[in-house]
């Protein structure tokens, strides 16, 4: 059985996982508020060789605060984000949850790069906060 299954708006790209989250995490990094259009990502850990991936993804390759390559891949057609591949975590990928079908159950417990959040957020489920990446 599938643990994670999603998709992008217009439905060219879907993905599907049989492990469950790592971790579900809110960054407030101001690349993912202009990648994401909006004030914060959240986004799942996952165990990069568990996620499987139809359609086309397009990417641009973005520099993360490591210095080291952030490449985020979207839809080349509806241009949502699916993924983020970080160079600093090589067995891991970062799915942005908002293309995942059960959005509902999930449960961010870590908020990273807080000295960029809106003062109007408050996110309920909070166990771990920093102000930067937290690495
Ligand atoms: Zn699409
Ligand atoms: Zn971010």
């Amino acid at each position: 059985m599938n643990k994670i299954e999603g998709g992008c708006l217009c439905g060219e790209i879907k993905y599907y996982s049989k492990l469950d989250p790592l971790f579900t995490t809110v960054c407030h990094c101001s690349h993912c508020q202009r990648q994401a259009g909006t004030a914060f990502s959240i986004i799942i850990g996952i165990d990069r060789k568990s996620l499987h991936i139809s359609g086309e993804l397009k990417c641009y390759e973005d520099i993360g605060n490591s210095g080291k390559p952030v490449y985020r891949k979207f839809c080349g057609n509806c241009g949502s984000p699916i993924i983020s591949d970080v160079r600093v975590s090589p067995d891991l990928l970062f799915i942005k949850a908002g293309t995942i079908n059960n959005i509902k159950s999930l449960r961010p417990t870590k908020e990273i790069w807080t000295d960029h959040k809106l003062d109007c957020i408050t996110i309920n489920g909070i166990t771990e906060k920093h102000k930067t990446d937290g690495k």
